[in-house]
């Protein structure tokens, strides 16, 4: 009937790869201060280090006490058992992490960012989400070919077309180094958000809960000399 038409006020939703790491927990902070809801999922696929797993749920739990915690709904675990199945990488099986072939480091796990954006994307079709969110970063790669904008956006692209749906995929942090992460986070939360991140993710390869200024972990390996020396960075530019 004519006249009889309500006009709802459109809800944006996202949906957040989740980790329980420095990146996803900034770009989670990032989803939040733009959509209206915000759904997260993270994967389960036989890292051998859980604690990142269990940190994900405290860092929900506090989040949601912050500025637009709110606006936190559904959390999603999905098991994606193929990835330890195949094997070869550091980050599922006991190997030391240092340059391998193809001059790769041996943390690489091939597919493994194809993987969860397509497991994202199948969720977020039946969730009605189209935008997903990723810490995918091209500056401090680590020279993982499936971190890089262009692989990011064929897989947004191919996805669009392989659901007939439209899928966009958004990387607050492609273009940041380490320091220019930790001062989003400062812009986004203040200091309470760099303070959670610095006490709660987990983003250390060898899974060592050693206390440091910049957060927990071994101190030497690839991952947690990043983080270190970007928390420097980012503590001396303030
Ligand atoms: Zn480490």
């Amino acid at each position: 009937m004519p006249g009889s038409v309500k006009h709802r006020a459109m809800t944006t939703s996202a949906l957040v790869l989740f980790s329980g790491g420095q990146d996803s927990t900034t770009c989670l902070a990032w989803a939040l201060a733009r959509f209206d809801r915000v759904e997260t999922v993270g994967f389960d696929y036989g890292q051998r280090h859980r604690a990142e797993l269990e940190a994900r749920l405290r860092l929900l739990a506090a989040l949601k006490t912050m500025p637009h915690g709110e606006k936190l709904a559904t959390d999603h675990l999905l098991p994606l058992d193929t990835l330890k199945a195949i094997g070869g990488s550091a980050l599922t099986d006991s190997m030391k992490i240092e340059i391998g072939q193809e001059g790769l480091p041996t943390s690489f796990v091939p597919g493994r960012n194809l993987m969860f954006l397509t497991a994202a994307a199948a969720l977020g079709y039946r969730r009605e989400i189209a935008d997903l969110v990723g810490g995918m970063c091209e500056t401090d790669f680590s020279g993982y070919p499936d971190c890089r904008h262009e692989t990011v956006q064929a897989t947004a692209r191919a996805l669009t077309l392989g659901l007939a749906r439209l899928v966009r995929i958004y990387t607050p942090l492609m273009w940041l180094d380490k320091a220019a992460t930790w001062a989003l986070a400062e812009e986004l939360g203040g200091k309470a958000l760099v303070d959670l991140i610095v006490r709660e993710t987990v983003t250390c390869y060898e899974g060592d809960p050693t206390r440091h200024d910049w957060g927990s972990g071994c101190g030497t390996c690839p991952s947690c000399a990043l983080r270190a020396a970007g928390y420097q960075k980012y503590r001396t530019a303030i």
